[in-house]
């Protein structure tokens, strides 16, 4: 009888040098499906703090959720652990996978704090390891085995308020770190026959092709969507000129700002990713690298934000931002030692536009032309009729402002993978 849920966690099977958690998460998907084992969901792929120190890329970890019967739980074990040390990047120094087995029926409120923290904060190896013993999950450490935190907290993600899908496509293993072939016009296509239901695909600012990484890993491109069924259409619409190993859809946290709480500024702590109100309170100002950084301020202090030069186009809003406009700043926080706290910019929400305000000559009434000042302090006279006009006449006038009110984000290119892109934000909640 398939009376056990069981969920399987992993993490860190990667290096810069090669490797992805999801590749493996799909093989193990793909050699589970092979002997019979239900999956009761879409595999999962969780996207965790995007400013831990540690992860190696995108921090991701995976979690497949299987109904199986009691004699078929030691063989979906097996077939984990050996696809793991099969294919994780053990030689790797940095490379320290954790694999996490939980039989439950419901997932306990705890480990979903714990997964919150994950996304949201920083944990510690202890911290993970006691709530796996109070809890009665299983833990597999590699080496250290830090990615049990990953594990844990990808099977404590029940993604219950807002969710999106991958669909990730591999390449054979002889054509890893090789040049990916894939037809760019097909993608273009894809994208406008999808797009909005699929996102991301294009970088609009540059015209590149966002689906396709640049690493030495074993993924031919991704396909981020509001639904399966149209990341499988756009899969479809897709030309390829090498083989594609397999392909997964992953259920994912991705897009859809999880990573993100609202802050003060005091209140604001290293690696978090915060929402802040408040007011631009230090002209934006270019520094070396054509980064952008200004000041805001809310009722507790002042903090720097940043938007650093692979934004691109996202600088020139907000170079235009001046003191006074209020505003609501989206972004993570990183420590650097030596620097002030900064919200590395991701979205921001112009509120309020702060009239700039400029004195003006006074308009002769006779003659319909600005008048010209008369001398220090001597008021103004107009030129062509002459006739004088007291200092007071001068009238303060408002600047046009070049932006307008509302959202603006990053582009594509400079993207975390948890920010929800604005598409998402501004089209009416699809029926899932
Ligand atoms: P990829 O996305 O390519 O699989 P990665 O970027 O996910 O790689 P990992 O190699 O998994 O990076 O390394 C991240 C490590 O940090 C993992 O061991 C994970 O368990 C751990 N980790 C992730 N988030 C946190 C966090 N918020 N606090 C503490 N540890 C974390």
């Amino acid at each position: 009888m398939l009376n056990q849920i069981l969920h399987i966690g992993l993490d860190d099977t990667d290096s810069k040098d090669g490797m992805c958690t999801t590749y493996i998460g799909a093989v193990v998907v793909d050699k589970l499906k092979e002997v019979g084992i239900k999956l009761i969901d879409f595999p999962y792929l969780i996207r965790l703090n995007p400013n831990w120190i540690l992860k190696t890329r995108g921090n991701c970890a995976i979690v497949i959720r299987v109904q199986a019967t009691d004699e078929q739980i030691p063989i979906i074990k097996q077939i984990t652990l050996e696809t793991v040390e099969k294919l994780a990047e053990l030689h790797h120094e940095t490379t320290n996978p954790g694999v996490v087995f939980y039989q439950a029926k419901e997932i306990p409120e705890k480990l979903k704090i714990f997964s919150k923290k994950v996304i949201q904060d920083v944990v510690t190896l202890e911290e993970a390891e006691k709530l796996a013993r109070e809890i009665g999950a299983e833990i597999h450490k590699f080496k250290l085995g830090r990615g049990i935190i990953g594990a844990l907290a990808a099977i404590g993600e029940t993604l219950k308020h807002d969710k999106t899908f991958e669909l990730i496509a591999y390449r054979t293993p002889n054509n890893w770190g090789t040049k990916r072939r894939i037809d760019e016009k097909s993608v273009f296509k894809m994208n406008e026959l999808t797009f909005p239901e699929t996102f991301d695909n294009l970088d609009p600012t540059t015209g590149e092709i966002r689906i396709t990484p640049h690493t030495p890993c074993p993924v031919l491109y991704g396909i981020r969507s509001e639904k399966p069924i149209v990341a499988q259409k756009a899969h479809n619409l897709v030309k390829v000129f090498e083989p594609i190993e397999r392909f997964v859809i992953y259920k994912t946290n991705q897009g859809t700002d999880e990573h993100l709480r609202e802050a003060k500024v005091t209140g604001i702590k290293p690696f978090w990713s915060v929402i802040v109100k408040g007011t631009v309170s230090g002209k934006p100002r270019v520094i070396t690298g054509g980064h952008v950084i200004f000041k805001m301020r809310d009722e507790t202090g002042e903090i720097d934000c940043a938007a650093y030069e692979p934004t691109r186009k996202f600088r020139i809003v907000v170079k235009k931002l001046t003191v006074g406009d209020v505003i609501r700043a989206y972004g993570g926080v990183k420590p650097k030692p030596e620097l002030p706290l900064t919200i590395n910019l991701e979205k921001i929400e112009i509120l309020k536009l702060n009239p700039i305000l400029k004195k003006a000559n006074p308009i002769c009434p006779k003659c319909n032309k600005r008048t010209k000042s008369a001398g220090k302090n001597k008021g103004y006279v107009c030129k062509r009729c002459k006739q004088k006009f007291p200092k007071e006449a001068a009238k303060l006038e408002e600047i046009p402002r070049e932006i307008e009110r509302g959202l603006f984000e990053v582009p594509p290119r400079a993207r975390r993978h948890l920010a929800k892109p604005i598409v998402r934000v501004s089209f009416p909640k699809r029926a899932y």
